[in-house]
């Protein structure tokens, strides 16, 4: 049913906290081959007598994104660039932000440091869309690979949101340096 396996994650996390209600609008960072986003519409799909609702999810990728019933595709689009950062913003058309996702992950090396160093660039880029972008009482989640920033990070997210914690779902593998931040109930735009 899903993409990947990649959901399960998504899935475990959501039913622990909660992020996910009906109708509002979700924005999924290095979503493709789709996964998350299949769960992100799932879980805001409004229920109709008719069956299918309205969804607001806006997936976006450095690599094309098969179309996921409900959802807006952004891809290909690299989302440290500006010019897909208002893409997002027209498909979004004035509606709040309730959920940040961040999946993205650099092509890997295998060396650490430099693994790190180009997944927080994208952390912290999808912590500055979620901070201009997100309503209050927003939730944040975003992956990083552990490496020695990433507690600035976290720390860095205080601030803004009532819950700041790391995740590692079950579902993700153990050995990998791979693990969440989450950014509960935001408090403070900025
Ligand atoms: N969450 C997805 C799912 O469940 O199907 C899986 C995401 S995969 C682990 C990470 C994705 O991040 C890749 O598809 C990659 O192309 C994307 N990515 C990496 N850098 C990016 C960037 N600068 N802009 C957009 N997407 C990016």
């Amino acid at each position: 049913q899903y993409r990947a396996r990649s959901a399960y994650k998504l899935i475990e996390i959501d039913d622990k906290y909660k992020l996910f209600k009906k109708g509002q609008c979700v924005v999924d960072c290095g979503a493709a081959p789709g996964a998350w986003t299949q769960v992100a519409v799932q879980r805001t799909q409004v229920d109709t007598s008719q069956g299918e609702g309205e969804v607001c999810v806006v997936a976006v990728d450095l690599l094309p994104i098969q179309p996921v019933k409900g959802a807006i595709t952004i891809a290909p689009a690299d989302f440290t660039h500006p010019s897909t950062i208002t893409r997002i913003q027209d498909a979004l058309s004035n509606r709040a932000v309730s959920v940040v996702l961040s999946d993205m992950s650099p092509t890997l090396s295998g060396i650490k440091e430099l693994d790190h160093e180009n997944g927080m660039m994208l952390a912290i880029a999808a912590r500055d869309f979620a901070l201009t972008h997100s309503a209050l009482g927003a939730h944040f989640l975003c992956k990083i690979f552990q490496g020695g920033t990433e507690n600035k990070f976290l720390e860095s997210l205080k601030e803004f949101y009532e819950h700041v914690r790391y995740v590692k779902p079950n579902s993700s593998r153990s050995e990998s340096r791979e693990i969440y931040v989450l950014a509960r109930r935001m408090k403070k735009r900025i």
